[in-house]
């Protein structure tokens, strides 16, 4: 007998899938990718429970459920119920391929106020392939036996009925396992980040979504020059590096002159040449200058390079423009 189970490296995930391989029944694990998480944590608990990693990128699928989630969002941009739904349905399509009979997740009832109510449990079901097929080891005797249990695969006995937001008999489990490295609980998704919602937002208002800009979202300071176009401004070396591998063909870079010290920008999207002044100003703000004093720009694009010389602005200037 072999399960797929969720495991987003959460302490939950890790506790349900080693309850689940007590009874001897071979587990493997999945974890899904898009630009809002990725796979660090699920790796690292793969490695501790020495089971293999299934790491499935699910980004076109993702953004098609962003546009209308069926049960809504949560505080900020995370639409939990849809997505945990989403990543079952998904993990169903590969249990032929992975021999597997069954599906584990380490939801708990009643521990999230949004997803994990019994109505945010059912719902998640009903956006499942096939919900007989989803076993909740750490709430199963709270809730309907599922395939699994009924058939004998799974000793329902050995299962169990948490409830609620403590965390403590999660904790004493772990323990009892000898598991001790775990990440904090609700790290790791992007879209439950306030600052990152709101720049999602304004993204899918102007541009739409799309791979390339939602990764740029969590990297510097961002500006939008007009409808068309947006500029990025690095905070620091590692982010300057990232936002020149990330510029594409098609978008401008914009830097200080050689002797200025001051961050790299990128601009994506058409940019007129007044628009390019504005952006240059900007950049300006963030270099080793005085207020008032002059700032040389250089300008790289289609292969060229143009440079143009702008006062550094006060900070309201850049506050007009900033997301
Ligand atoms: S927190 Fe993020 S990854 Fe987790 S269910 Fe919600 S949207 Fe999905």
């Amino acid at each position: 007998m072999k399960a797929l189970t969720l495991l987003s490296g959460g302490l939950d995930s890790i506790l349900a899938a080693r309850v689940i391989m007590e009874q001897g029944i071979e587990v493997i694990g999945v974890c899904f990718v898009a630009p809002f998480f990725g796979p660090e944590n699920a790796r690292a608990a793969a490695k501790a429970l020495g089971i293999k990693l299934i790491e499935h990128d699910f980004t076109e699928e993702y953004f098609a459920m962003m546009k209308n989630p069926r049960y809504g969002f949560g505080g900020n941009m995370n639409p939990c119920i849809d997505c945990h739904g989403l990543m079952l349905k998904t993990a169903h399509s590969l249990l032929e391929r992975f021999e597997a009979s069954f599906l584990i997740t380490g939801e708990v009832l009643g521990e999230r106020p949004m997803s994990q109510t019994r109505g945010g449990l059912n719902a998640v079901l009903k956006l499942s392939a096939d919900r007989d097929l989803v076993l909740r080891p750490l709430s199963a005797k709270l809730l309907e036996p599922t395939k699994p249990e009924r058939e004998g695969w799974v000793d329902r006995e050995k299962l169990y009925d948490y409830s609620g937001r403590g965390r403590k008999r999660q904790e004493e489990l772990a323990k009892s396992f000898g598991i001790k490295d775990y990440p904090q609980p609700a790290g790791g998704c992007l879209l439950t980040e306030e600052k990152y919602s709101q720049r999602l937002k304004e993204l899918i208002a102007h541009e739409g979504l799309n791979r390339r800009d939602t990764e740029l979202l969590s990297i510097g300071r961002h500006f939008r020059l007009d409808e068309k176009a947006k500029m990025i401004v690095g905070r620091n070396r590692s982010e300057n590096q990232r936002l020149l591998d990330l510029a594409g063909r098609d978008d401008t870079v914009i830097r200080p002159a050689e002797n200025i010290k001051g961050p790299v920008g990128i601009i994506r999207g058409e940019i007129p040449d007044d628009i390019l002044q504005t952006a240059g100003k900007i950049l300006a703000r963030y270099c080793d200058r005085q207020e008032d004093q002059a700032v040389g720009i250089n300008i790289y694009r289609n292969d060229k390079k143009d440079s143009f010389s702008v006062m550094k602005p006060q900070e309201q200037f850049v506050l007009k423009w900033q997301i």
